[in-house]
């Protein structure tokens, strides 16, 4: 009898165990910051090269082995001295380069051909930088990979032609659409605005992470090795510890990039139906008809109308 309550209990344990282990599995998230070395307006007084370096000293701080930057070389030619520090900074710190096309050009709306010269343009800078290091990753501008499964195989063979594999995003709460409104609440004093902004911030920072874990489960019934995207710029100066902080306090461990995307579902599929618009994880949701997590409003108007 004992024994067999003592199986019961075990069974029992069996049946509820994994569910409990599933959620304490660390989240592997690969951090990726766009747009540099230019990006957004700045509060006064602050230099491109001193967000860089405080943007460096959070990934440091927190202890973030591999940091992709991923580059509009046209930031260079517009900002000079300043934007090119930024570069310099990121490399001192150990830290990588990546394509990000040189002015931060559209796919959607423009040829191939067109596209494929401005991927190119931003090499020069790249190989600058990197010198002998491997800076063959890709990010889209707006996440635009191509609107038609023709462009996207065009896209495609141009890529593995010359090298390249593409940086997929599966987390991103639109972090850079705070940056002006922080620069104007900072250059009239409005700590209270700016604590609203850094609340709000940190909010949907926290959503994007439960968002991506629903949407890996709904889509492979199990969770990713994710890919956050992020962007240089004045706020971030601000957030990225707290983001950071927030990120670990919730058991994530930060991975590097080309091991997040070892996992299957980052092999490229140019034939996926697709508008070619949002995350992977939103773009094979909406291929799947599977419907999309509940998500906070837009905070976009509320930001525009803010410290005017
Ligand atoms: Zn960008």
């Amino acid at each position: 009898m004992r024994l067999k309550r003592l199986l019961a209990l075990v069974a029992g344990l069996m049946l509820t165990a994994p569910p409990v282990l599933a959620q304490q599995a660390p989240m592997q998230v690969a951090l990726t910051m766009d747009d540099l070395p230019v990006h957004g307006p700045l509060p006064p007084g602050m230099t491109r090269a001193e967000v860089a370096n405080r943007v460096l000293a959070a990934f440091k701080g927190a202890g973030v082995a591999e940091v992709y930057g991923f580059v509009n070389a046209k930031g260079l030619a517009d900002e000079g001295d300043d934007a090119a520090q930024v570069l310099a900074l990121w490399r001192q710190a150990g830290y990588p380069l990546g394509n990000h096309v040189y002015a931060h050009d559209d796919l959607h709306g423009h040829d191939v051909a067109a596209f494929t010269a401005a991927v190119t343009a931003d090499e020069a800078a790249l190989k600058h930088y990197m010198g002998d290091a491997d800076w063959h990753w890709l990010r889209f501008p707006y996440l635009h990979i191509g609107e038609t499964p023709e462009k996207r195989r065009e896209v495609a063979a141009f890529l593995k032609d010359h090298g390249y594999r593409v940086a997929e995003v599966t987390l991103s709460f639109n972090d850079y659409i705070y940056n002006p409104a922080y620069a104007r609440c900072m250059a009239k004093g409005d700590q209270a605005a700016v604590a609203q902004l850094r609340r709000n911030y940190l909010d949907r920072a926290a959503e994007s992470l439960t968002i991506g874990r629903q949407q890996a489960q709904a889509l492979y019934g199990r969770d990713v090795p994710h890919v956050m995207l992020l962007h240089i710029g004045g706020f971030e100066t601000v957030m990225l510890p707290e983001l950071l902080s927030l990120m670990k306090a919730k058991g994530v461990a930060f991975v590097p990039l080309a091991k997040a995307e070892a996992d299957p579902i980052y092999v490229p599929n140019p034939d996926t139906p697709s508008n070619g618009t949002g995350s992977l994880l939103d773009r094979e949701m909406t291929a799947r008809n599977l419907p999309q997590p509940m998500h906070s409003a837009d905070p976009s108007t509320w930001l525009d109308g803010l410290c005017r």
